[in-house]
């Protein structure tokens, strides 16, 4: 690890000019390099050419620059940009799982993520234990020495549950597994390898892009396991080619030196959205309210400066009510009825059948995942009152509206 120093300021200190000192990095805008001789390229295949690019579903200069900005910002050697959020999971846990392994996950995690434990990874031999992650004895119960991973996210989507990654990070070490995190709910709030993480994962769709105009994913770790996923003859990233285009890795780049101010807003948002509900006597779940069954624990986990998130989920009791809210906030102008997040317009979603319809009815009850749940990605908006005293006619229009309660 190169130092200490926050995410944000590692990323302050990059330095990375274009080729005509461009103070953005130069687009790599090639599939395959040229060689002046056969013998470096040779090399190049044995990963003894340093410095030289070869093709780019390997390495391209552009996405490389990403790749070491992401690794600053979680506070890794390296990491590696990826094709999707759902790429990111997916290559890392191949890498680290062959047919015969285990995985415990907690079971409060993303609808594709659970979708792909629970239905795909199967199919490779490779067995997932659902937990209560919460819960550190069930999770030291479910471990045994087939276990190679402890998968969780930091905090969770759709329940907002917080990690107690320093807990998951032991139990993992000590039964020689390593311990995943996806991050992409709270970036530089959250640094996971602080707190003992071996592998932190993002949805790069999310928060850290910002502008919703991409699907890309990235995997911050260590030179070892990265170079590991790159591996001409046996990298799972390298052969299975999930990999990220330049020019979106370009884009992405730029958006990612904002992410500071955007992360502070959007939890300030999201602040002023969750005491207005509150107020009204609402059903709100929020990380930065007190009353959150993980308040405490956020805020010992969390680094200073970045708030409690831009996510905030409200139980309106039925589907037919969420539907209408989602129908009326829209039509009022507080943002979109679309799934994704980090966006600086504020999404609404209900997660029961959208992000999280994957999961089995049965299971979402028992975790707390009902039908009346709206989640909300809150924006950037300028008058975040006004938006939520438009919120809050529209609740106040439903509680009019004779609909099931
Ligand atoms: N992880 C989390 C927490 C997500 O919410 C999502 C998508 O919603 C993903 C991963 C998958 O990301 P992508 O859509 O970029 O593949």
């Amino acid at each position: 690890m190169r130092n200490e120093r926050d995410g944000a300021s590692r990323l302050q200190d990059e330095l990375i000019f274009g080729e005509y000192g461009d103070v953005n990095p130069s687009v790599c805008d090639s599939s395959t390099f040229t060689f002046l001789q056969p013998q470096t390229m040779r090399d190049a295949f044995e990963g003894k050419a340093k410095g030289c690019y070869l093709y780019s579903r390997h390495w391209n200069p552009t996405t490389h620059a990403l790749a070491q900005a992401l690794a600053d910002l979680e506070l890794t050697e390296a990491a590696l940009c990826t094709a999707s959020g759902m790429a990111a999971i997916t290559t890392s846990l191949l890498a680290l799982c062959s047919a015969g392994d285990e995985i415990v996950a907690s079971r409060t995690i993303y609808g594709g993520t659970y979708a792909f434990l629970a239905n795909l990874a199967p199919r490779f031999g490779i067995k997932t234990t659902f937990v209560d992650g919460h819960n550190l004895e069930a999770v030291r119960h479910a471990m045994n020495p087939r276990v190679k991973v402890v998968y969780c996210e930091a905090v969770s989507n759709p329940l907002l549950e917080v990690a107690d990654l320093k807990g998951l990070a032991k139990i993992a070490h000590d039964n020689n597994a390593k311990l995943v995190v996806d991050n992409t709910f709270s970036p530089l709030m959250i640094s996971p390898t602080r707190w003992g993480a071996d592998v932190v994962i993002h949805s790069l769709t999310k928060f850290m892009n910002g502008t919703s105009d991409c699907i890309a994913g990235a995997i911050c770790a260590s030179n070892e396991f990265i170079e590991g996923l790159m591996d001409v003859n046996s990298g799972v990233a390298m052969l299975m080619g999930p990999v990220l285009d330049s020019r979106r890795a370009a884009s992405i780049h730029k958006n990612l030196h904002s992410l500071h101010l955007r992360m502070e807003k959007h939890s300030a948002n999201a602040a002023i959205l969750a005491k207005a509900l509150v107020d009204a006597g609402a059903d709100v779940h929020y990380p930065g309210l007190k009353n959150h069954p993980d308040h405490e624990l956020l805020r010992k986990t969390m680094n200073p400066g970045y708030g409690y998130g831009g996510m905030l989920v409200l139980n309106v009791g039925t589907r037919e009510r969420a539907d209408r809210l989602m129908i009326r906030m829209q039509e009022e102008k507080v943002g979109y009825l679309a799934v994704s997040l980090g966006f600086y317009k504020t999404l609404f979603s209900a997660p029961g059948h959208s992000t999280s319809s994957e999961i089995p009815s049965e299971e979402r009850m028992r975790m707390g995942l009902g039908d009346g749940l709206v989640r909300f990605s809150v924006g950037l908006d300028h008058d975040m009152q006004r938006s939520a005293e438009r919120v809050l006619s529209c609740l106040r229009e439903l509680d009019q509206t004779n609909l099931a309660a």
